[in-house]
């Protein structure tokens, strides 16, 4: 998979050269393309903002040296995101859809934005990773790249590794994991996953994501299939919270 990335900060993007992200690239498995956009502005200082019209706090990127530089990777663009916060927030299906992408490019804004004239040309989609607002792209950009290359094949050790997630398959949140020591500042970890039975292992994981789910997210529930036996344990917790 190929991610371009249009940005003016593209050291920040070093963050990406460590871990499990550092070995997909080294394994041919994931490529980023870093695009400076400040190389492709015609202006004599290579500026890439100015104010906008009409007034108003601070400054705008330019359509000029973004659109030079998507059109410099022509083709090798794929489909062309725009991080921002107008955009449809990013979930894990959109994260699972992205993936199936060889090819796609981010376009990162800073200051106040990007003149709309370059979205309106060249833009397919915008993303928006929350709804809160961040002094740049280029962060969330990392997030949306970090999340769907753990979807490529051969980036995870396991292919498992995705399966049993908060937000994947059942959109059930996860259960509590542990690792040694098996007590620690003097809490144990639950007898059921010391004692090899894989079929009590499993439905002790499901009953805590069920019971974490319906504490914290209990809208998440809506989309999960439920066996009888489970709908009656979450009336019975609806009912101990209502008490
Ligand atoms: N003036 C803009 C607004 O009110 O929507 C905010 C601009 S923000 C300071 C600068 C850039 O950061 C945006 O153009 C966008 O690329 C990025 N950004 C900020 N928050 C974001 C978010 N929640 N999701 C995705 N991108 C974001």
């Amino acid at each position: 998979m190929t991610i371009n990335i249009l940005t003016i900060f593209p050291e920040m993007f070093d963050a990406l050269n460590h871990s499990l992200l550092k070995r997909a690239q080294e394994r041919n498995l994931l490529r980023i393309n870093l695009v400076n956009i400040r190389d492709y502005s015609n202006l004599p200082h290579k500026n890439t903002d100015d104010y906008p019209y009409g007034g108003g706090a601070g400054m705008l990127m330019l359509a000029q040296p973004i659109a030079s530089a998507i059109d410099a990777l022509g083709d090798d663009c794929g489909h062309k995101i725009f991080l921002s916060p107008r955009g449809t927030v990013l979930t894990q299906n959109k994260v699972k859809q992205l993936a199936k992408r060889e090819k796609f490019t981010l376009l990162c804004g800073h200051y106040e934005g990007v003149d709309q004239r370059v979205i309106d040309q060249y833009i397919d989609e915008e993303i928006s990773i929350g709804d809160y607002i961040l002094t740049g792209g280029e962060l969330p950009a990392m997030i949306l790249v970090d999340c769907v290359a753990r979807y490529v094949d051969g980036v995870l050790g396991s292919s498992e590794s995705t399966k049993s997630e908060s937000f994947s398959g059942t959109s059930l949140l996860e259960y509590p994991q542990y690792t040694r020591p098996r007590e620690f500042q003097g809490m144990e970890v639950p007898e059921v996953l010391l004692n090899g039975n894989h079929a009590l292992i499993e439905q002790w994981r499901r009953e805590q994501s069920l019971r974490i789910t319906f504490e914290r997210r209990p809208e998440l529930l809506e989309n999960v299939p439920l066996k009888q036996s489970e709908i009656d344990l979450i009336d019975q917790w609806r009912k101990e919270k209502d008490e």
